[in-house]
Protein backbone atom coordinates (compact mmCIF):
# COMPACT_ATOMS: atom_id res chain seq x y z
CA UNK A 1 0.00 0.00 0.00
CA UNK A 2 1.41 3.08 -1.21
CA UNK A 3 -1.09 6.00 0.19
CA UNK A 4 -1.95 5.48 3.58
CA UNK A 5 -4.50 7.29 5.90
CA UNK A 6 -3.73 8.22 9.74
CA UNK A 7 -6.48 9.48 11.90
CA UNK A 8 -5.51 12.08 13.83
CA UNK A 9 -8.73 12.97 16.19
CA UNK A 10 -11.51 14.40 14.14
CA UNK A 11 -9.16 15.06 10.97
CA UNK A 12 -7.74 12.94 8.67
CA UNK A 13 -4.53 13.03 7.00
CA UNK A 14 -3.56 11.17 3.59
CA UNK A 15 0.05 10.74 3.08
CA UNK A 16 1.28 10.09 -0.02
CA UNK A 17 4.39 8.05 -0.89
CA UNK A 18 6.64 9.22 -3.89
CA UNK A 19 8.86 6.99 -5.49
CA UNK A 20 11.81 8.54 -7.17
CA UNK A 21 13.02 6.19 -9.84
CA UNK A 22 16.64 6.13 -11.49
CA UNK A 23 16.91 3.94 -14.58
CA UNK A 24 19.92 3.24 -16.42
CA UNK A 25 19.76 5.24 -19.57
CA UNK A 26 19.87 2.07 -21.73
CA UNK A 27 16.51 1.16 -23.42
CA UNK A 28 16.14 -2.24 -21.76
CA UNK A 29 16.19 -0.97 -17.94
CA UNK A 30 14.13 2.72 -18.72
CA UNK A 31 11.18 0.59 -20.35
CA UNK A 32 10.55 -2.06 -17.43
CA UNK A 33 11.08 1.67 -15.10
CA UNK A 34 8.21 3.74 -16.96
CA UNK A 35 6.34 0.36 -16.55
CA UNK A 36 6.91 0.11 -13.10
CA UNK A 37 6.50 4.19 -12.65
CA UNK A 38 2.96 3.72 -13.90
CA UNK A 39 2.18 0.75 -11.54
CA UNK A 40 3.25 3.14 -8.66
CA UNK A 41 1.24 5.41 -9.96
CA UNK A 42 -1.79 4.01 -10.28
CA UNK A 43 -1.56 2.20 -7.05
CA UNK A 44 -1.55 5.85 -5.17
CA UNK A 45 1.71 6.55 -5.41
CA UNK A 46 3.62 9.89 -6.52
CA UNK A 47 6.69 9.04 -8.92
CA UNK A 48 9.30 10.96 -10.50
CA UNK A 49 11.57 9.42 -12.93
CA UNK A 50 15.01 11.23 -13.33
CA UNK A 51 15.95 11.50 -16.78
CA UNK A 52 18.24 13.34 -18.94
CA UNK A 53 17.08 15.42 -22.17
CA UNK A 54 18.09 13.34 -25.26
CA UNK A 55 16.13 10.39 -23.23
CA UNK A 56 13.48 12.49 -21.90
CA UNK A 57 12.74 13.61 -26.04
CA UNK A 58 11.99 9.78 -26.64
CA UNK A 59 9.34 9.61 -23.59
CA UNK A 60 7.29 11.56 -25.31
CA UNK A 61 5.03 8.77 -25.64
CA UNK A 62 5.17 7.39 -22.29
CA UNK A 63 4.52 10.91 -20.78
CA UNK A 64 1.44 11.62 -22.85
CA UNK A 65 -0.13 8.18 -22.01
CA UNK A 66 0.47 8.89 -17.91
CA UNK A 67 -1.33 12.63 -18.59
CA UNK A 68 -3.99 11.31 -20.53
CA UNK A 69 -4.45 8.42 -17.61
CA UNK A 70 -4.05 11.09 -14.59
CA UNK A 71 -1.47 9.32 -13.06
CA UNK A 72 1.08 11.64 -10.88
CA UNK A 73 3.99 11.31 -12.71
CA UNK A 74 6.66 13.66 -13.67
CA UNK A 75 10.08 13.58 -15.37
CA UNK A 76 13.16 15.16 -13.11
CA UNK A 77 15.00 16.42 -16.57
CA UNK A 78 18.97 16.50 -15.44
CA UNK A 79 21.85 18.33 -17.91
CA UNK A 80 23.89 15.26 -19.01
CA UNK A 81 27.61 16.17 -19.09
CA UNK A 82 28.94 13.75 -21.71
CA UNK A 83 31.73 16.09 -23.25
CA UNK A 84 32.82 16.74 -19.88
CA UNK A 85 33.66 12.78 -19.94
CA UNK A 86 35.15 12.16 -23.49
CA UNK A 87 31.57 11.43 -24.70
CA UNK A 88 30.10 12.80 -27.86
CA UNK A 89 27.26 15.84 -27.78
CA UNK A 90 23.80 14.56 -26.69
CA UNK A 91 25.80 10.55 -25.88
CA UNK A 92 23.03 10.08 -23.27
CA UNK A 93 22.03 6.67 -23.48
CA UNK A 94 24.08 3.32 -24.05
CA UNK A 95 22.67 2.80 -27.31
CA UNK A 96 24.34 6.39 -28.31
CA UNK A 97 27.82 5.29 -26.95
CA UNK A 98 30.15 5.09 -30.07
CA UNK A 99 32.85 1.96 -28.33
CA UNK A 100 33.22 -0.49 -25.63
CA UNK A 101 35.96 1.70 -24.53
CA UNK A 102 33.85 4.23 -23.52
CA UNK A 103 31.24 2.36 -21.75
CA UNK A 104 33.46 3.30 -18.58
CA UNK A 105 32.92 7.17 -19.61
CA UNK A 106 29.32 6.81 -19.68
CA UNK A 107 29.17 4.86 -16.85
CA UNK A 108 31.14 7.79 -14.72
CA UNK A 109 29.43 10.67 -16.62
CA UNK A 110 26.17 8.85 -14.96
CA UNK A 111 27.88 8.77 -11.50
CA UNK A 112 28.67 12.66 -11.85
CA UNK A 113 24.66 13.20 -11.66
CA UNK A 114 24.90 12.58 -7.88
CA UNK A 115 24.66 16.32 -6.96
CA UNK A 116 22.61 17.70 -9.01
CA UNK A 117 20.04 14.66 -8.31
CA UNK A 118 20.65 15.21 -4.58
CA UNK A 119 20.01 18.93 -5.20
CA UNK A 120 16.75 18.39 -6.97
CA UNK A 121 15.55 16.12 -4.99
CA UNK A 122 16.25 18.62 -1.51
CA UNK A 123 13.77 20.27 -3.27
CA UNK A 124 11.10 18.04 -4.13
CA UNK A 125 7.71 18.31 -2.19
CA UNK A 126 6.05 16.13 -0.79
CA UNK A 127 9.90 15.25 0.06
CA UNK A 128 10.68 11.70 -1.37
CA UNK A 129 10.02 8.59 0.38
CA UNK A 130 12.27 5.88 -1.12
CA UNK A 131 14.86 6.12 -4.05
CA UNK A 132 14.26 2.90 -6.66
CA UNK A 133 17.44 3.08 -8.76
CA UNK A 134 19.26 0.84 -11.45
CA UNK A 135 21.77 -2.07 -10.16
CA UNK A 136 24.29 0.22 -11.57
CA UNK A 137 23.40 3.45 -9.70
CA UNK A 138 25.37 2.96 -6.65
CA UNK A 139 26.01 6.15 -6.29
CA UNK A 140 22.22 6.59 -5.35
CA UNK A 141 22.67 5.04 -1.81
CA UNK A 142 24.73 8.38 -0.65
CA UNK A 143 21.44 10.60 -1.41
CA UNK A 144 19.08 8.02 -0.17
CA UNK A 145 21.34 8.29 3.14
CA UNK A 146 21.88 11.90 3.03
CA UNK A 147 17.81 12.21 2.67
CA UNK A 148 17.25 9.22 5.23
CA UNK A 149 15.11 7.39 3.00
CA UNK A 150 15.08 4.04 1.78
CA UNK A 151 16.94 3.13 -1.51
CA UNK A 152 16.06 -0.26 -3.30
CA UNK A 153 18.51 -1.60 -6.16
CA UNK A 154 16.96 -2.31 -9.51
CA UNK A 155 17.56 -4.97 -10.98
CA UNK A 156 16.61 -5.58 -14.25
CA UNK A 157 17.82 -8.98 -14.72
CA UNK A 158 16.05 -12.45 -14.05
CA UNK A 159 16.66 -14.16 -10.65
CA UNK A 160 18.35 -17.15 -12.77
CA UNK A 161 21.09 -15.27 -13.90
CA UNK A 162 21.37 -12.60 -11.24
CA UNK A 163 22.51 -15.64 -8.63
CA UNK A 164 24.35 -17.02 -11.55
CA UNK A 165 26.25 -14.35 -11.51
CA UNK A 166 26.66 -13.71 -7.89
CA UNK A 167 28.05 -16.98 -7.40
CA UNK A 168 30.28 -15.93 -10.33
CA UNK A 169 31.94 -13.26 -8.34
CA UNK A 170 31.89 -14.35 -4.88
CA UNK A 171 33.51 -17.64 -5.63
CA UNK A 172 36.23 -15.94 -7.77
CA UNK A 173 34.83 -18.51 -10.55
CA UNK A 174 36.33 -16.89 -13.68
CA UNK A 175 39.64 -16.17 -12.21
CA UNK A 176 40.13 -19.79 -11.29
CA UNK A 177 39.16 -21.00 -14.45
CA UNK A 178 42.19 -21.45 -16.54
CA UNK A 179 41.41 -22.72 -19.61
CA UNK A 180 38.91 -21.15 -22.05
CA UNK A 181 37.29 -23.78 -23.58
CA UNK A 182 36.69 -25.36 -20.02
CA UNK A 183 33.16 -25.56 -19.23
CA UNK A 184 32.67 -24.22 -15.41
CA UNK A 185 29.64 -24.71 -12.99
CA UNK A 186 28.11 -22.84 -10.19
CA UNK A 187 28.41 -24.21 -7.06
CA UNK A 188 25.28 -23.76 -4.90
CA UNK A 189 23.11 -23.13 -7.58
CA UNK A 190 19.78 -25.06 -7.07
CA UNK A 191 19.75 -26.77 -10.40
CA UNK A 192 22.69 -28.06 -12.13
CA UNK A 193 24.04 -25.35 -14.65
CA UNK A 194 27.24 -25.34 -16.75
CA UNK A 195 28.21 -22.80 -19.06
CA UNK A 196 31.23 -22.00 -20.91
CA UNK A 197 34.16 -20.01 -19.49
CA UNK A 198 33.61 -16.82 -21.43
CA UNK A 199 33.20 -13.94 -18.95
CA UNK A 200 30.81 -12.16 -21.10
CA UNK A 201 28.77 -15.64 -21.03
CA UNK A 202 28.84 -16.00 -17.44
CA UNK A 203 26.62 -13.45 -15.82
CA UNK A 204 22.90 -15.08 -15.78
CA UNK A 205 14.51 -18.55 -13.91
CA UNK A 206 10.79 -18.58 -13.49
CA UNK A 207 12.12 -18.80 -10.72
CA UNK A 208 10.78 -19.61 -6.94
CA UNK A 209 13.66 -22.22 -6.34
CA UNK A 210 16.63 -19.25 -7.09
CA UNK A 211 14.91 -16.23 -5.46
CA UNK A 212 15.12 -18.80 -2.28
CA UNK A 213 18.77 -19.33 -2.89
CA UNK A 214 19.23 -15.82 -3.71
CA UNK A 215 17.93 -14.89 -0.52
CA UNK A 216 19.62 -17.43 1.73
CA UNK A 217 23.23 -16.50 0.14
CA UNK A 218 23.28 -12.72 0.03
CA UNK A 219 21.15 -12.45 3.28
CA UNK A 220 19.07 -10.04 1.36
CA UNK A 221 15.28 -9.33 0.15
CA UNK A 222 15.03 -10.08 -3.22
CA UNK A 223 11.00 -8.38 -4.45
CA UNK A 224 9.97 -9.91 -7.79
CA UNK A 225 7.95 -7.39 -9.51
CA UNK A 226 6.61 -7.77 -12.96
CA UNK A 227 6.58 -9.05 -15.92
CA UNK A 228 6.14 -5.19 -15.91
CA UNK A 229 4.87 -5.60 -20.09
CA UNK A 230 1.34 -6.90 -18.44
CA UNK A 231 0.90 -4.05 -17.14
CA UNK A 232 0.07 -2.35 -20.25
CA UNK A 233 -4.07 -3.02 -20.94
CA UNK A 234 -4.56 -1.36 -24.61
CA UNK A 235 -2.60 -1.22 -27.54
CA UNK A 236 -1.83 2.80 -27.25
CA UNK A 237 0.26 2.26 -23.71
CA UNK A 238 2.02 -0.49 -25.29
CA UNK A 239 3.00 1.31 -28.61
CA UNK A 240 4.27 4.00 -26.50
CA UNK A 241 7.01 2.09 -24.67
CA UNK A 242 10.66 2.98 -25.62
CA UNK A 243 11.37 5.16 -28.36
CA UNK A 244 8.99 6.38 -31.20
CA UNK A 245 8.26 3.22 -33.77
CA UNK A 246 9.87 4.06 -37.04
CA UNK A 247 7.05 2.84 -39.08
CA UNK A 248 3.43 3.40 -39.13
CA UNK A 249 2.12 1.01 -36.29
CA UNK A 250 -1.39 0.68 -37.70
CA UNK A 251 0.12 -0.60 -40.98
CA UNK A 252 2.25 -2.89 -39.46
CA UNK A 253 -0.59 -4.63 -37.40
CA UNK A 254 -2.44 -4.30 -41.26
CA UNK A 255 0.60 -6.62 -42.36
CA UNK A 256 0.28 -8.65 -39.79
CA UNK A 257 -3.84 -9.10 -39.81
CA UNK A 258 -3.42 -10.24 -43.24
CA UNK A 259 -1.31 -13.51 -42.30
CA UNK A 260 -2.15 -16.84 -40.55
CA UNK A 261 -2.15 -16.94 -37.18
CA UNK A 262 1.37 -18.10 -35.61
CA UNK A 263 2.74 -18.00 -39.18
CA UNK A 264 5.47 -15.33 -38.73
CA UNK A 265 8.79 -14.91 -37.37
CA UNK A 266 9.80 -11.64 -35.44
CA UNK A 267 13.38 -11.41 -35.57
CA UNK A 268 14.89 -8.52 -33.08
CA UNK A 269 17.87 -7.86 -30.95
CA UNK A 270 16.79 -5.35 -28.74
CA UNK A 271 18.23 -2.37 -28.45
CA UNK A 272 22.14 -2.11 -27.67
CA UNK A 273 23.00 -5.50 -30.43
CA UNK A 274 24.84 -4.54 -33.51
CA UNK A 275 24.89 -7.00 -36.27
CA UNK A 276 28.31 -6.94 -38.49
CA UNK A 277 27.15 -6.63 -42.14
CA UNK A 278 27.72 -10.34 -43.52
CA UNK A 279 26.40 -11.49 -40.43
CA UNK A 280 23.17 -9.48 -41.86
CA UNK A 281 23.57 -10.75 -44.87
CA UNK A 282 23.17 -14.47 -43.88
CA UNK A 283 20.28 -14.10 -41.63
CA UNK A 284 18.64 -12.52 -44.61
CA UNK A 285 19.74 -15.49 -46.40
CA UNK A 286 18.35 -18.09 -44.26
CA UNK A 287 14.98 -16.32 -43.84
CA UNK A 288 14.56 -16.20 -47.29
CA UNK A 289 15.45 -20.01 -47.85
CA UNK A 290 13.05 -20.46 -44.74
CA UNK A 291 10.21 -19.31 -46.80
CA UNK A 292 8.16 -18.53 -43.91
CA UNK A 293 6.71 -14.92 -43.43
CA UNK A 294 8.80 -12.56 -41.13
CA UNK A 295 9.48 -9.19 -39.84
CA UNK A 296 13.10 -8.39 -39.60
CA UNK A 297 14.24 -5.44 -37.70
CA UNK A 298 17.01 -3.75 -38.75
CA UNK A 299 18.49 -1.13 -36.39
CA UNK A 300 19.80 2.44 -37.45
CA UNK A 301 23.24 1.58 -36.67
CA UNK A 302 23.69 -1.30 -38.69
CA UNK A 303 22.22 0.07 -42.23
CA UNK A 304 25.39 -0.26 -43.42
CA UNK A 305 25.86 0.67 -47.19
CA UNK A 306 26.19 -2.84 -48.19
CA UNK A 307 23.43 -4.04 -46.37
CA UNK A 308 20.93 -1.78 -47.62
CA UNK A 309 22.54 -2.33 -51.57
CA UNK A 310 22.08 -6.15 -50.78
CA UNK A 311 18.08 -5.48 -49.57
CA UNK A 312 17.72 -2.85 -52.48
CA UNK A 313 19.25 -5.20 -55.42
CA UNK A 314 16.67 -8.41 -54.82
CA UNK A 315 16.24 -9.58 -51.42
CA UNK A 316 13.06 -7.12 -50.59
CA UNK A 317 11.77 -8.00 -54.17
CA UNK A 318 11.82 -11.55 -53.79
CA UNK A 319 10.19 -11.81 -50.08
CA UNK A 320 7.74 -8.89 -50.49
CA UNK A 321 4.48 -11.13 -50.39
CA UNK A 322 5.77 -12.60 -46.89
CA UNK A 323 8.87 -10.35 -45.49
CA UNK A 324 8.65 -6.93 -43.65
CA UNK A 325 11.36 -4.95 -42.82
CA UNK A 326 11.45 -2.25 -40.15
CA UNK A 327 14.21 -0.17 -39.99
CA UNK A 328 14.92 1.03 -36.31
CA UNK A 329 12.60 0.93 -33.89
CA UNK A 330 9.54 -1.52 -33.67
CA UNK A 331 6.91 -1.82 -31.58
CA UNK A 332 7.95 -5.05 -29.63
CA UNK A 333 5.13 -5.40 -27.44
CA UNK A 334 2.18 -5.08 -30.07
CA UNK A 335 3.73 -7.31 -33.03
CA UNK A 336 4.25 -10.14 -30.07
CA UNK A 337 0.56 -9.92 -28.88
CA UNK A 338 -0.65 -10.23 -32.63
CA UNK A 339 -2.23 -13.85 -32.91
CA UNK A 340 -0.36 -13.96 -36.50
CA UNK A 341 3.27 -14.10 -34.87
CA UNK A 342 4.16 -17.72 -34.41
CA UNK A 343 7.82 -17.08 -33.22
CA UNK A 344 10.65 -14.75 -32.09
CA UNK A 345 14.31 -14.96 -32.82
CA UNK A 346 15.75 -12.91 -29.76
CA UNK A 347 18.91 -12.33 -28.41
CA UNK A 348 17.20 -13.10 -25.03
CA UNK A 349 17.58 -9.92 -23.30
CA UNK A 350 15.50 -10.23 -20.16
CA UNK A 351 12.65 -7.86 -21.30
CA UNK A 352 12.36 -9.61 -24.37
CA UNK A 353 12.54 -13.15 -23.30
CA UNK A 354 9.74 -12.31 -20.56
CA UNK A 355 7.87 -10.68 -23.22
CA UNK A 356 7.88 -13.64 -25.57
CA UNK A 357 6.54 -16.01 -22.53
CA UNK A 358 3.93 -13.58 -21.84
CA UNK A 359 3.23 -13.59 -25.16
CA UNK A 360 2.80 -17.38 -25.65
CA UNK A 361 5.47 -16.78 -28.68
CA UNK A 362 8.05 -19.44 -28.54
CA UNK A 363 11.71 -18.45 -29.01
CA UNK A 364 14.91 -18.76 -31.28
CA UNK A 365 17.30 -17.93 -28.81
CA UNK A 366 20.10 -15.95 -30.25
CA UNK A 367 22.32 -14.53 -27.69
CA UNK A 368 25.23 -12.13 -28.14
CA UNK A 369 26.34 -10.69 -24.45
CA UNK A 370 26.04 -10.36 -21.52
CA UNK A 371 23.59 -12.57 -18.96
CA UNK A 372 21.72 -13.13 -22.75
CA UNK A 373 23.78 -16.73 -22.58
CA UNK A 374 22.28 -17.69 -19.32
CA UNK A 375 19.05 -16.59 -20.20
CA UNK A 376 19.22 -18.82 -23.35
CA UNK A 377 19.68 -22.06 -20.99
CA UNK A 378 16.79 -20.95 -19.28
CA UNK A 379 14.55 -20.62 -22.13
CA UNK A 380 15.77 -23.92 -23.83
CA UNK A 381 17.08 -26.04 -21.20
CA UNK A 382 14.41 -25.66 -18.11
CA UNK A 383 11.52 -23.57 -19.20
CA UNK A 384 11.44 -25.47 -22.90
CA UNK A 385 9.97 -22.37 -25.01
CA UNK A 386 12.89 -22.50 -27.37
CA UNK A 387 14.97 -23.72 -29.80
CA UNK A 388 18.92 -22.31 -29.76
CA UNK A 389 19.75 -21.12 -33.00
CA UNK A 390 23.48 -22.46 -32.41
CA UNK A 391 25.96 -19.05 -31.50
CA UNK A 392 29.42 -20.37 -32.00
CA UNK A 393 30.75 -17.35 -30.08
CA UNK A 394 30.57 -14.24 -27.93
CA UNK A 395 29.36 -11.04 -30.08
CA UNK A 396 31.07 -8.12 -27.88
CA UNK A 397 28.77 -5.00 -27.41
CA UNK A 398 29.94 -1.88 -29.10
CA UNK A 399 32.80 -3.75 -31.39
CA UNK A 400 33.32 -4.51 -34.35
CA UNK A 401 32.88 -8.73 -35.13
CA UNK A 402 34.25 -9.63 -38.53
CA UNK A 403 32.84 -13.05 -37.73
CA UNK A 404 29.66 -14.93 -39.02
CA UNK A 405 28.50 -16.48 -35.37
CA UNK A 406 25.39 -18.12 -37.03
CA UNK A 407 25.15 -19.68 -40.44
CA UNK A 408 22.48 -19.16 -43.15
CA UNK A 409 21.49 -22.74 -42.69
CA UNK A 410 21.50 -23.06 -38.82
CA UNK A 411 18.49 -19.96 -39.38
CA UNK A 412 16.74 -22.10 -41.88
CA UNK A 413 17.03 -24.96 -38.99
CA UNK A 414 16.38 -22.72 -36.10
CA UNK A 415 13.24 -21.43 -37.89
CA UNK A 416 11.85 -24.38 -38.98
CA UNK A 417 11.57 -25.93 -35.22
CA UNK A 418 10.75 -22.88 -33.39
CA UNK A 419 6.65 -24.31 -33.48
CA UNK A 420 7.65 -27.83 -32.52
N1 LIG B 1 12.36 -2.80 -27.99
C1 LIG B 1 11.32 -2.32 -28.80
N2 LIG B 1 11.59 -2.12 -30.13
C2 LIG B 1 12.82 -2.36 -30.69
C3 LIG B 1 13.85 -2.85 -29.85
C4 LIG B 1 13.59 -3.08 -28.51
O1 LIG B 1 10.20 -2.08 -28.33
O2 LIG B 1 12.98 -2.15 -31.90
C5 LIG B 1 12.10 -2.99 -26.54
C6 LIG B 1 11.77 -4.45 -26.18
O3 LIG B 1 10.36 -4.69 -26.25
C7 LIG B 1 12.32 -4.52 -24.74
C8 LIG B 1 13.50 -3.56 -24.74
O4 LIG B 1 13.30 -2.68 -25.84
O5 LIG B 1 11.32 -4.06 -23.82
C9 LIG B 1 14.83 -4.25 -24.92
O6 LIG B 1 15.22 -4.84 -23.73
P1 LIG B 1 15.97 -6.24 -23.65
O7 LIG B 1 16.23 -6.52 -22.21
O8 LIG B 1 15.21 -7.29 -24.40
O9 LIG B 1 17.31 -6.01 -24.49
P2 LIG B 1 18.45 -4.90 -24.45
O10 LIG B 1 18.01 -3.85 -25.40
O11 LIG B 1 18.60 -4.43 -23.04
O12 LIG B 1 19.62 -5.65 -24.97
Amino acid sequence: TFAGQVADGSTTTTMVTHFVLVPMMAQGHIIPMTDLARLLAESGAQVSLVTTPVNAARMDGFVAAVEEAGLPVQLLELPFPAAEYGLPDGCENMDMVPSKDLFKNFVEACGALREPLAACLRQQRPPPSCVISDVMHWWTGDIARELGIPRLTFNGFCTFASLARYIMYRDNILEKATDEEEIISFPGFPTPLELPNAPEVCVFQLETLYIESMERMTGKKVWTVGPMCLCHKDRSTMAARGNKASMDEAQCLQWLDSKEPASVIFVSFGSLVSTEPQQLLELGMGLEASKTPFIWVIKAGNKSAEVEEWLAQGFEERVKDRGMIIRGWAPQMLILWHQAIGGFMTHCGWNSTIESICASVPMVTWPHFAEQFVNEKLVVDLLKTGVEVGVEGVTQWASEQKEVMVTRNAVLTAVSHADE
